[in-house]
């Protein structure tokens, strides 16, 4: 499966091409952890997992970078606000963000690195950028970087530089692309701080937000990765300004590709916390909201196209995913033990073999010959999301599949096997999309007990007892079945 993507430095569409073959290294700006994150990061967060997903369906290994900013402008004034120490202050939101992540069904990074985790290595990036030249330390104590100095500044954000005043000294993490200038690497601790401050070479301070992601991402991935991803406004100043930094410092190319989602928007405007115009996730769960659900709408748009955020769309996505599930359902009718292809705990898990191969040579298409139906849908499902992550077409790939299971179920000319082989299709395509799949009825402790007493008894042989304990089941509602992959459980 070839893919191509976007690429925000080139401005073209691009083959991917792996530093090393079969593997990807990808690095993403994660959260500022100084308050509940709202739905248009997770928005940002919910494309670079789409992306995650693709090249992992499309057989690359991937290692995920994610920071978690836990030091800047924001996090120490709320922690001075709320009268409590940075590290605590952070960590509420850490781990809100973490069950967050859980709730979207987002699958976790290799590794979260926390700033304040990192500030050695902040440190000796500066001081390399120090000794070749491109940092001096300014009247105000702080450190900057010298965009002067700097030949190739501008090439991500495709800046004029004769427009550049190189006099500007920028000592905020965020600012606007008329505010080119030298940006500060190294903040010097003034009052605003409190106690939140490390010793450095050029003094008490704080690195700047910029010099996070470049020390991070060197650590973790390499000085030259893949792919580095976060939401549009990211793109300036800061990953401009990372790879300023990086390439100074190492003088090798940063990142070979470089991709951006657009913005989640409400009536027209950026969803933001200024223009307090956000919903957080928490906010949506309240009013009846599912994760599962708002995964849905998110992954609806293309991620380039900026995303209008109503809730009418919350409306569909309720009606279109329990038309998914009422397709499932039906061709778990039809497959009956032919095959438990979309294996979650209603099937009981036990035997943790989740199977998951593509349907190639099911329903009656041995190899060599034709795809199957079902195949061809998701051949249609896997070039959409190989042609630069086109999500609105692989849920039409889906719906396709959908539609015909339906047309051929009414005909009466589906059998067993063609059933397994549409369910296998849809358990391939929700590796990726991770909203298909039926959620699984709560089993009552009481029943999963009782389920684990079973295992236990069929591993000893214990065919009586397996036998009382299945009765014992049945007795509460639920029936247990034994298949090769171990107990498949459903409610009678
Ligand atoms: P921040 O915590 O502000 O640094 O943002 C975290 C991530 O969310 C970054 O990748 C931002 O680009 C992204 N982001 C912020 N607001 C939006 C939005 N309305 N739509 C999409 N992405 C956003
Ligand atoms: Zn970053």
């Amino acid at each position: 499966m070839d893919l191509s993507f976007y690429n925000s430095l080139t401005r073209r569409v691009e083959p991917l091409q792996p530093l090393v073959p079969g593997t990807v290294r990808m690095y993403t700006c994660g959260p500022t952890v100084y308050n509940f994150a709202h739905i248009g990061n997770f928005r940002a967060y919910m494309f670079e997992d789409l992306l995650r997903r693709t090249l992992e369906f499309a057989g690359l290994k991937v290692t995920h970078v994610m920071n978690l900013t836990d030091v800047d402008d924001k996090t120490i004034r709320g922690s001075r606000a709320a009268g409590v120490p940075l590290r605590d202050y952070t960590a509420t939101y850490k781990k809100a963000f973490f069950e967050d992540v859980d709730t979207l069904g987002i699958e976790r990074a290799t590794v979260y690195p926390a700033a304040t985790d990192h500030v050695a290595e902040m440190i000796a990036l500066v001081g390399k950028l120090f000794e070749k030249g491109y940092a001096y330390q300014a009247p105000d104590k702080s450190v900057y970087f010298s965009v002067a100095k700097d030949p190739d500044y501008g090439k991500l954000a495709h800046l004029d530089r004769s427009g550049m005043r190189a006099s500007v000294r920028i000592s905020n993490d965020e600012y606007a692309k008329d505010d080119v200038g030298d940006f500060a690497l190294w903040k010097a601790w003034d009052e605003n701080d409190g106690d939140v401050k490390w010793d450095s070479p050029w003094g008490p301070g704080r690195p700047g937000w910029h010099i996070e992601c470049s020390a991070m991402s060197a650590k973790y991935l390499g000085e030259t990765f893949d792919i580095h991803t976060g939401g549009i406004d990211n793109l300036f100043p800061h990953h401009e300004n990372e790879i300023a930094q990086a390439e100074c410092a190492t003088g090798k190319p940063f990142v070979k590709l470089w991709m951006h989602c657009a913005h989640l928007r409400v009536n027209g405007e950026k969803m933001s916390k200024s223009a307090g115009n956000f919903f957080t996730l928490r906010d949506l769960l309240a009013k009846g909201y599912t994760g599962r659900e708002i995964r849905y709408v998110l992954l609806g748009g293309h991620y380039r196209q900026p995303l209008n955020f109503a809730f009418d769309a919350l409306a569909a996505a309720r009606t279109a995913l329990a038309r998914i599930d009422e397709f499932t359902v039906r061709m778990e009718g039809l497959a009956g033990n032919a095959q438990c292809a979309m294996h979650n705990a209603q099937c009981g898990g036990a035997a943790g073999s989740p199977g998951g191969q593509a349907p190639s040579g099911a329903a009656g298409s041995p190899d060599g010959q034709a795809p199957s139906w079902p195949d061809k849908h998701l051949a249609a499902f896997a070039a959409a999301l190989a042609d630069d992550l086109n999500s609105p077409l692989a849920f039409a790939a889906v719906f396709a599949l959908v539609n015909e299971g339906n047309r051929l179920a009414q005909a009466g000319s589906l059998d067993a096997a063609g059933a397994a082989a549409a369910l296998a299709a849809l358990k391939k395509m929700d590796t990726v999309l991770g909203v298909l799949a039926r959620p699984a009825a709560a089993i009552p402790a009481q029943v999963q007990s009782l389920l684990d007493q079973r295992a236990a008894a069929r591993q000893a042989k214990n065919w009586a007892e397996s036998d009382r304990l299945r009765d014992a089941i049945a007795a509460l509602g639920w029936t247990v079945k034994d298949t090769k992959d171990g107990q498949r459980l459903s409610k009678s």
